[in-house]
């Protein structure tokens, strides 16, 4: 089989991988799936957000990967949490040990 050509994710994180383009289009279909569906929906409903366990209106929170898709990680209801804001904005901004460091400060 064929593989498409690999593109270099650049996000200056030393744990970039090289992903297929198609790899990469496939997770965020099924993450836009996975959105739509009933299970995420009840996910919402209880209104929690997965890393600092505090309450948040459904409309508030947003599918977050655990393993994002530019690290390898896949839409699958094993990756994919409810987060809120303030959460959301800290992952993209902190690095990977400045992140494991403010989960720390929730347990
Ligand atoms: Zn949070």
């Amino acid at each position: 089989m064929d593989r498409q050509p690999r593109i270099k994710i650049l996000n200056m994180d030393p744990y970039a991988y090289n992903l297929d383009e198609a790899d990469i289009k496939r997770e965020r279909r099924k993450a836009r799936e996975l959105r739509a569906s009933q299970w995420w929906k009840r996910r919402l409903a209880k209104g929690v957000c997965h890393y600092c366990g505090q309450p948040a209106p459904p409309k508030a929170l947003t599918m977050d990967h655990i393993v994002p898709i530019a690290r390898g990680g896949r839409s699958t209801k094993s990756n994919v949490v409810p987060a809120c804001k303030t959460c959301n904005n800290a992952k993209k901004q902190l690095l990977p040990m400045e992140w494991e460091e403010y989960l720390e400060g929730f347990g």
